[in-house]
């Protein structure tokens, strides 16, 4: 087997910490639910699916900075009473093998590629990375658009 050209970066700890401290201290635009129902509340630090009776906290975050053309903020979640970043960067995350949709973007922060990811989305991260201009690679919800991780280049 082949090593995958991308590295897996899921939320830095020290942003779901700030997350939930802000959460515990009421921002406005940090929400703490439970959720009802598998496979609707994606977990960015951990990436894997929060379980229903789990607490999580919904906040946006700011995937591409604000200051470029192609900036953009949107809700992500993460459990809400702590959990272990995703370990095992050479690893396509087994929870989101399905469902996503893949965005290219090159050193300036603008998307160059975009396209459903089907039930292989190693062979088309692998694809992308081979477009020299790529720097890296947002994996997102095909339905919702919402950021779920990143891919760098290994
Ligand atoms: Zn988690």
């Amino acid at each position: 087997m082949t090593k995958n050209p991308f590295r897996v970066v899921a939320l830095p700890t020290s942003l779901a910490e700030t997350a939930r401290r802000n959460a515990a201290a009421g921002a406005r635009d940090h929400r703490t639910t439970t959720v009802e129902s598998a496979q609707t509340a994606p977990c960015r630090h951990c990436l894997t699916w929060a379980n229903p009776g789990e607490r999580v906290i919904l906040f946006p975050f700011q995937s591409i900075s604000s200051a470029r053309p192609y900036g953009e903020s949107g809700p992500v979640f993460i459990h809400a009473d702590g959990c272990e970043q995703y370990s095992a960067p050479n690893e396509f995350p087994a929870a989101f093998r399905s469902g996503r949709a893949l965005r290219a973007y090159n050193e300036d922060d603008e998307i160059v590629a975009a396209q459903l990811a089907g039930d292989a989305p190693e062979e088309l991260a692998s694809e992308m990375f081979e477009i020299p201009e790529v720097q890296f690679l947002h994996v997102r919800s095909a339905c919702h658009g919402c950021y779920t991780f990143k891919l760098e280049r290994a």
